[in-house]
């Protein structure tokens, strides 16, 4: 059985192929960064007018890569939401134009089952699971009983964890995105300043990182008018670690007490180095089994999606033709719903 999905939903034009649900058989990302790389961030509409572009080349290199035609193809999958609205109504509608003229079933996904999904290309899920989901727009603790189904006992109050690197970054004056630039200084500098870390009350599993980011700014601003210069490689690794800490503590603590048996790490900033080495540290001692993501699946690609929509479909998901870009989907509705619409 051959599915067929699409991922629109921010700056990545991706179109993937499994097989039984998490064989591998076509993975093709066209990445837009170098287009929005002058911008410091993604542009709404040129990413759009991007994915417009792209988007027919992009599922015939991934037929291409697979040998198999779009008759071939059991079920199409789609990225309905979260993300830019104009960025996934590319998506969603070329989903359903291939699906209607071929009339194959339709299955809505959303972004970040598809982020955590993506670990179920390398090792079979085991539940009780945790993930920590860390990506430009996310940062949470979703826990997982059973296929399809997600509970979110922590999120961030303000920013995301990616968002937090790529303005930090901005800050430092590094290029678009930011992330991957500053765990590379990171790894040269060390810690000489001591930021805060964001615990938040007794037992909460929620993160919070504008303070941090806020903290730094204002450090180098206070330390520019007393003529003093931090090395950026010292800031870098004095935020990652910061920001690393509270990541890999609350994760831990939250897999204890949950009594769970996986933990899979999911979203762009699961590639980073600092936070890898820390919970591996962490998990070393225990009996937990900790999945993190070859770094190519860690950011946005249509593998995960596909991934993710083969249990959607397996699990009787449909969406009917009147599936839209839904750009504030809930995770846990998501994961509610179950037989919506057939047709
Ligand atoms: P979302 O998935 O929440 O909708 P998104 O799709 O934009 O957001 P991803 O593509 O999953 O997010 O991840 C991109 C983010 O990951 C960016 O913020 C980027 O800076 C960050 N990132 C990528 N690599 C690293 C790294 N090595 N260290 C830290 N952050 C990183
Ligand atoms: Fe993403
Ligand atoms: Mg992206």
């Amino acid at each position: 059985q051959y599915l067929l999905a699409i991922e629109t939903s921010c700056d990545e034009t991706a179109v993937a192929i499994v097989k039984n649900e998490r064989e591998l058989a076509a993975n093709v990302v066209a990445s837009q960064i170098e287009s929005h790389k002058r911008f410091g961030g993604v542009v709404p509409e040129i990413a759009s007018r991007h994915h417009i572009e792209q988007i027919t080349i992009t599922l015939e290199e991934a037929l291409t890569e697979a040998n198999l035609t779009l008759d071939d193809i059991d079920a199409i999958a789609v990225t309905e939401g979260p993300g830019l609205v104009g960025a996934l109504l590319i998506g969603v509608n070329a989903a359903k134009a291939v699906a209607y003229a071929k009339q194959k079933p339709l299955v809505g996904v959303h972004h970040i089952a598809g982020h955590i999904y993506a670990n179920r290309l390398e090792k079979e899920f085991e539940f009780p699971l945790l993930s920590l989901v860390v990506s430009g727009g996310h940062t949470e603790l979703i826990l997982m009983k059973e296929h399809g189904s997600f509970e979110v006992i922590g999120e961030t109050r303000d920013d995301a964890a990616g968002e937090a690197y790529d303005k930090v970054a901005r800050t430092l004056k590094l290029p678009y995105p930011g992330g991957p630039q500053i765990d590379q200084l990171a790894q040269k500098g060390s810690e000489v300043i001591d930021f805060p870390r964001a615990w938040l009350e007794k037992g909460s599993y929620d993160f919070s990182f504008s303070g941090l980011k806020s903290a730094v700014i204002n450090k180098l601003h206070n330390a520019s008018q007393k003529g003093v210069e931090y090395k950026p490689e010292d800031v870098a690794a004095s935020f990652q670690a910061s920001v690393v800490e509270v990541l890999s503590t609350k994760t831990y603590k939250a897999a204890m007490d949950y009594g769970v048996k996986q933990v899979i790490v999911a979203g762009g900033v699961a590639a980073n180095r600092g936070l890898r080495a820390m919970l591996e540290e962490k998990f070393a001692g225990s009996e937990i089994d900790l999945m993190i993501p070859p770094l190519h699946l860690c950011t946005d690609n249509a593998a995960m999606i596909a991934v993710a929509g083969a249990v959607a479909y397996q699990q009787g998901h449909r969406a009917g033709w009147d599936l839209n870009a839904n750009p504030g989907l809930d995770l846990e509705q998501y994961g509610a719903r179950k037989n919506e619409s057939f047709h």
